[in-house]
């Protein structure tokens, strides 16, 4: 198959078509927590774990607001003895942390090397689905499926695009048909139609707007206070304790002063190996682009999977929206992350694809107007795990990275979440130990 299609490299969960056929029970839809990557990597994600290296319990290197009194500097708003909290990193993931701080009443600084939701959490499809993952990830998107209603009935559903949506599997083929499949599907998917199920209905399956979510996430907190700091992260100052603490962030050549640091820069917390015990992360590339159907389509999310287009089996994914255009993604590609999350680019012929492949799902499509090409990197783990939590051996830093392509749907229970075990040194939302980065613990700390 030619470079740059679709080779197994599917996003979410197309690939589902290839093992059961259309009609089998629910449980061929997806379930695991990187149905949208390459294969090879997906038994990792479907509980496969490292085994936990010998460090010590989150508890112990806790920072809770009494431990932290004497290290706390006034922070705006900032209760005298709050710790002076600093996220690496304004996606999702680092809004999420930044909103759930505050809600505690504990403000933090951002910082953010481009703006605000500019990498994959502005981007991103924002498609939900409460039942999809299994093992911890599933308990972790279980909580964060209810938190995403808790988030549109507090601050507004219109605000944060989201609604309940219905969820179909659509097999087509690229080649005009005129025989009818009999499948029942609604009236715009009028494609040469081969079958269709249903994933999920609106009890199960949902979408947001990952931009309007994120900068929500961080208007908020800075009404309790939280700061965006716009600059580079280049290192993190640690003390020379025989267990490290965290003393500031680089910052463009100077030290913000920090006693916890968080670590939420998407594909980027690769960089964070040099400054922390931390593995690896790394990113894959996919592209998305946005259509204004040339006439009024249903809210129904598909998941399609199309034989026969100039590059073999396709499996775009199609999500319509509140405002009436549709985002379709797919088309990833293995080519490193760039330095800069501004200079993403996307390939222009894997735009291309995804404009003809939603051509041939609907006539609406093909006829409407692209409104945004675009591409950005999934941030994966080295086991396809999320990394949330203490990182071992230094008091005061803790990581959230690696939630490939379910970021949108678990970043408000990771927010949630890693609010708690920052501020209690532990949670009790969701059991967190499978996704500890002491997984990974070998690593020494450099100074
Ligand atoms: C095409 C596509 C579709 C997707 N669709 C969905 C979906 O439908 N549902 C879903 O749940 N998930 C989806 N995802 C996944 C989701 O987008 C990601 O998991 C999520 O956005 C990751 O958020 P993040 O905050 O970890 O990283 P990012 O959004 O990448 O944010 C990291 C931030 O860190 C900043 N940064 C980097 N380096 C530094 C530095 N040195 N100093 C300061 N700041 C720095 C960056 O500028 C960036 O703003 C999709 C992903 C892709 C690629």
């Amino acid at each position: 198959m030619p470079a740059g299609q679709f080779s197994g490299k599917v996003l979410r969960t197309a690939s589902a078509f290839a093992s059961k056929p259309l009609g089998a029970s629910k449980r061929w839809a997806p379930a695991c927590n990187c149905h949208r990557l390459d294969r090879s990597t997906r038994h990792l994600a479907q509980g496969h774990r490292a085994p936990l290296g010998p460090i010590a319990s989150a508890s112990s290197r806790r920072i809770t607001l009494a431990a932290s009194s004497a290290m706390a500097q006034d922070l705006g708003t900032a209760p005298a003895d709050s710790p002076r909290i600093v996220i690496c990193g304004g996606g999702i993931i680092g809004c999420a942390v930044a909103y759930y701080l505050a809600k505690r009443g504990t403000p933090s600084t951002i910082v953010e090397r481009g703006s605000i939701a500019c990498a994959s959490s502005g981007k991103a499809g924002g498609f939900l689905a409460l039942d999809w993952n299994a093992g911890a990830v599933g308990d972790l998107a279980e909580h964060s499926y209810g938190l995403h209603a808790d988030l549109a009935r507090e601050l507004g559903a219109e605000r944060l695009g989201y609604r309940t949506v219905s969820t179909l599997a659509v097999s087509l083929s690229a080649r005009p048909s005129r025989h009818k499949s009999g499948s029942k599907v609604p009236a715009w998917i009028d494609g040469s139609v081969v079958g269709s199920k249903m994933m999920g209905d609106e009890s199960s399956t949902a979408q947001v707007h990952p931009e309007k979510l994120t900068k929500a996430f961080m208007e908020e907190a800075g009404k309790a206070g939280a700061k965006v700091h716009q600059g580079t992260v280049t290192g993190i100052k640690l003390s020379h304790d025989s267990t490290p603490r965290v003393q500031g962030v680089e910052v463009g050549g100077e030290v913000l002063p920090a006693d916890v640091v968080v670590i939420a820069m998407g594909p980027w917390s690769k960089q964070a190996a040099d400054w922390l015990p931390l593995p690896p992360v790394s990113g894959q590339k996919a592209h998305s682009v946005i259509i204004q159907p040339s006439s009024p389509i249903t809210s129904h999310c598909l998941f399609t999977q199309i034989s026969g287009t100039k590059s073999g089996n396709a499996e775009p994914e199609l999500y319509p929206r509140p405002d009436g255009s549709v985002y379709i993604c797919g088309e990833s590609d293995s080519v490193g992350v760039p330095d800069d999350p501004l200079s993403i680019q996307p390939r222009e012929d894997a735009c291309d694809n995804l404009e003809a492949y939603a051509g041939m799902v609907s006539s609406a499509l093909r006829e409407g107007a692209t409104v945004k090409r675009q591409a950005c990197y999934l941030p994966l783990s080295p086991d396809g795990t999320p990394l949330i939590g203490a990182v071992p051996h230094v008091e005061g830093a803790f990581v959230a990275t690696g939630h490939s392509c379910w970021g949108i749907l678990n970043g408000p229970a990771t927010g949630a979440c890693l609010a708690d075990l920052i501020l209690d040194g532990s949670c009790s939302r969701v059991n967190m130990k499978a996704f500890s980065p002491s997984r990974f613990a070998s690593r020494k700390a450099r100074r």
